[in-house]
């Protein structure tokens, strides 16, 4: 099975972690929009040039750059085109029509977090510069303080990991990216799943929700 999986949810409601999980299991790419926006900021592109005042104040990059950036990825010569983890797409409901003309998914899978759990856990994450290795302080320090147990590099806290701006990301989704889950409950594709659990055990639920149907 290969599947073509969409997972929904509040930043730090643990997308990224499951996706790496499901990819691995299934042997489909995880495909991070964040990731990949990241990486064209860091790399001083055109896009990355566009993105980067949205990204630092917690706002959502304009739907047009986004969904050209996504065709590039699933299309006919993308890295996803036989089945994919997608992980923080689409985030209003102009994407999710955007996607739906170009793939035909298989699931999607909506994680749950209240919003003091998702400042607590954004508040603590920490990430390598270098690998881009995610750690949470509380629920999965690092072996030595501060440093990535991988490459040994000095973690950073993201720019919009920051109190203020992480309640503003997640107003921005309860407002623009929690009706893509109606979206998609209308079509009979949204399973929920608890994000307030330990991650392997929201692993056995996310699997099941995708291969149970
Ligand atoms: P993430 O790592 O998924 O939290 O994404 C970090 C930031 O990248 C977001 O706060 C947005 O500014 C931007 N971003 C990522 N994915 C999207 C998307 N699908 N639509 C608009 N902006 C996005």
């Amino acid at each position: 099975m290969r599947p073509k999986v969409v997972l929904l949810g509040a930043p730090g409601a643990g997308k990224g972690t499951q996706a790496e999980l499901l990819a691995e299991k299934f042997g489909v790419p995880h495909i991070s929009t964040g990731d990949l926006l990241r990486e064209e900021v860091r790399q001083g592109t055109e896009l990355g040039r566009q993105a980067k005042g949205y990204m630092d104040r917690g706002e959502l990059v304009p739907d047009e750059l986004m969904i050209a950036m996504i065709k590039g990825c699933l299309g006919s010569g993308g890295r996803g085109r036989d089945g994919f983890i997608l992980d923080g797409f689409p985030r209003t409901v102009a994407q999710a029509e955007a996607l739906a003309e170009i793939v035909k998914l298989d699931r999607v899978i909506d994680l749950r977090l209240p919003e003091e759990e998702v400042v607590r856990r954004l508040s603590a994450r920490r990430v390598c510069p270098r690998c881009g290795k995610v750690y949470n302080l509380v629920l999965s320090p690092p072996k030595r303080e501060g440093l990535c147990d991988e490459c040994g590099s000095p973690l950073v806290q993201r720019e919009d990991d920051r109190p203020e701006v992480i309640r503003r990301r997640y107003r921005v989704y309860m407002e623009e990216s929690a009706p893509v889950a109606e979206f998609y409950r209308r079509r009979g594709l949204l399973r929920e799943v608890d994000g307030a659990r330990p991650v392997e055990e929201v692993h056995r639920a996310v699997l099941a929700a995708i291969e149970g149907g």
